[in-house]
């Protein structure tokens, strides 16, 4: 079949999401993906890239049943998140303060992708082209013409293809190709500093929290990661810092970075050991639009954010949400669905909230990374506020759950 309803370029956690999600509303979908992710093996050692997975983001993954394999593989839940600068700033939020059994799950990227991908495979609606890559697209009035050069066939050049849909999906990460072939412009910067994740071996078991503690060269933060190791559990450290440092950091072999881990980190992180490392650069993307005609961009295309509260794709998958409600009223009001003035609505509803999560972390970062004595003690007067006012943190801890 040549002829799609719908195309999706990219088909990480957000891309493989969407082509499911449109799916499910009886669409046809061709989803395209450079990469295959590698098979998941228990004795595998845990991924560096892992995310926070909101709980309006485990609703969106149970509706598209990825969910029960995730929780056969492995995932690890999360009840509480401490904050603080100065420890008298310590604030603490639990699922209790809003009726929940937990906040979130730490899970591995790859995994939530290949959770997707099952049901992507088992999907009388969507065709897999993978490997392979986007290579032009044309658009006309009614439709959308894509080139791609499939590379699983077996010539060395690949097998050049040419496919036809009524919307193009751009989920193909922040260097989105889609997004420039379309035209669209972003606005952005590269943050001072980067990122470093190191996975470790924790002396105590599998836990139930993450922290983060701020400090003006960036904040610290440790995410719990699923099962036992020889010393006791697994963890996610989060190594805020500007490049220059990070670049040092990376060039110190596992043992001596443990040195400085534990000079820098909390006390209480306790015995650790190093067991894999790899730095990240931090940029803020927004594209000018999230629409072109019948182009739409949806996750890191669309926007990129500054990872501290671990929310960039669970806004990606609010935006999988967001079209899939668009599209899936105007079918049900018998609207013609893939009209550009319909399409719009996505826009519309997705804009703001993406530019309010943008902002507020911006507002975190600058404020936390203020070396002036009066801003420090205005941030932690605020970070204690914030625990003695229930309703606040209860607000709070909700917007960012998505519930
Ligand atoms: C250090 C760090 C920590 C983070 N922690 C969190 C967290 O805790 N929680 C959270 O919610 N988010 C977190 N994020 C953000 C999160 O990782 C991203 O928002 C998320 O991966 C974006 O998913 P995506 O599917 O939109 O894009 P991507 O993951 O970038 O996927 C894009 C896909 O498109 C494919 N592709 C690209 N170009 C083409 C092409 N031309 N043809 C075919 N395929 C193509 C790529 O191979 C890729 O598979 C973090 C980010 C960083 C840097």
């Amino acid at each position: 079949m040549n002829n799609f309803d719908c195309v999706v370029v990219g088909g990480g956690m957000v891309g493989a999401a969407s082509a499911l999600s449109l799916a499910n509303l009886g669409l046809t979908v061709a989803l395209i993906e450079q990469h295959q992710p590698h098979c998941f093996d228990k004795s595998q050692a845990l991924d560096l890239r892992v995310s926070a997975i909101s709980l309006a983001s485990e609703h969106l993954l149970t509706q598209l049943g990825a969910w029960p394999q995730l929780q056969q593989w492995r995932l690890c839940p999360y009840k509480r998140l401490g904050v603080w600068e100065h420890q008298a700033s310590y604030t603490e939020f639990n699922a209790d303060d809003i009726e929940q059994s937990h906040l979130g799950h730490i899970i591995e990227n790859r995994l939530v992708q290949l959770a997707l991908w099952q049901q992507v495979k088992n999907h009388s609606k969507v065709t897999l082209f993978s490997p392979a890559n986007l290579e032009s697209f044309t658009q006309s009035a009614n439709e959308i013409a894509i080139t791609l050069v499939d590379n699983s066939a077996v010539t060395e050049q690949g097998k050049t293809q040419k496919i036809t849909a009524k919307l193009l999906i751009a989920a193909d990460g922040a260097n989105s190709q889609v997004r420039k072939l379309a035209n669209i412009g972003i606005t952005g910067w590269d943050y001072q500093q980067s990122a470093m994740l190191i996975n470790i071996e924790t002396q105590t078991p599998q836990q139930d929290i993450t922290w983060q503690q701020f400090f003006e060269t960036g904040p610290l933060a440790l995410l719990p990661l699923p099962g036992k190791s020889e010393l006791g559990g697994y963890a996610s450290l989060v190594w805020y810092q500007g490049k220059d440092e990070i670049k040092r950091l990376s060039s110190l072999s596992c043992e001596q970075l443990q040195v400085e881990i534990l000079e820098a980190f909390p006390q209480r992180l306790g015995k650790i050991k190093v067991i894999d490392k790899g730095a990240f650069p931090l940029t803020r993307r927004h594209a000018n639009t999230y629409q072109k005609n019948r182009v739409l961009l949806l996750g890191d295309a669309a926007h990129t954010i500054n990872p501290m509260a671990g929310q960039g794709v669970n806004l990606g998958f609010k935006d999988v949400k967001a079209l899939q409600t668009v599209i899936a009223s105007a079918i049900g009001n018998n609207e013609c669905w893939h009209e550009p003035n319909i399409l719009s609505r996505y826009e519309t509803k997705r804009r703001k909230d993406n530019l309010l999560m943008m902002t507020t972390m911006d507002s975190l970062y600058v404020t936390f990374g203020h070396p002036s004595p009066a801003v420090k003690l205005f941030r932690n007067i605020g970070l204690a506020m914030a625990n003695k006012i229930p309703f606040l943190k209860k607000k709070a801890l909700a917007y960012a759950c998505g519930v």
